[in-house]
């Protein structure tokens, strides 16, 4: 059975905003890597996504020229970043609860830092 569309479309933003604070994103370069991680993600889902989350302020969007071709960047907000460390801890917090064997590794690594 697919992922339930509210959780598929929290991951997917949980996702955008991690990529798009690590360096500026595009839609066609955020699909292609949404499908690595599994995510079939449309255009019609994704370019509204992009717009709610410029609306919201959390993504800041820029016009760039590339071989000819006007291309939207995307840029995480200083909101978009206090928004994403806000998932972060809740997606730790999470995981220790339904799936705690996945972060032993890390706080045993953790431990010995
Ligand atoms: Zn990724």
């Amino acid at each position: 059975m697919p992922l339930s569309r509210d959780l598929f479309l929290g991951f997917v933003r949980m996702h955008i905003l991690y990529h798009a604070g690590e360096e500026p994103v595009y839609g066609v370069w955020l699909i292609e890597e949404l499908a690595r991680h599994g995510y079939a993600l449309s255009p019609g889902t994704l370019y509204p996504m992009l717009h709610s989350l410029e609306d919201e302020g959390m993504l800041r969007r820029e016009r760039r020229v590339v071989k000819g071709k006007v291309r939207k960047y995307y840029t995480l907000t200083e909101d978009g970043r206090i928004a994403l460390d806000e998932g972060r801890k809740r997606a730790v917090e999470l995981l220790r609860e339904i799936s705690p064997g996945s972060l032993r590794v890390a706080d045993e690594a953790w431990d010995k830092a």
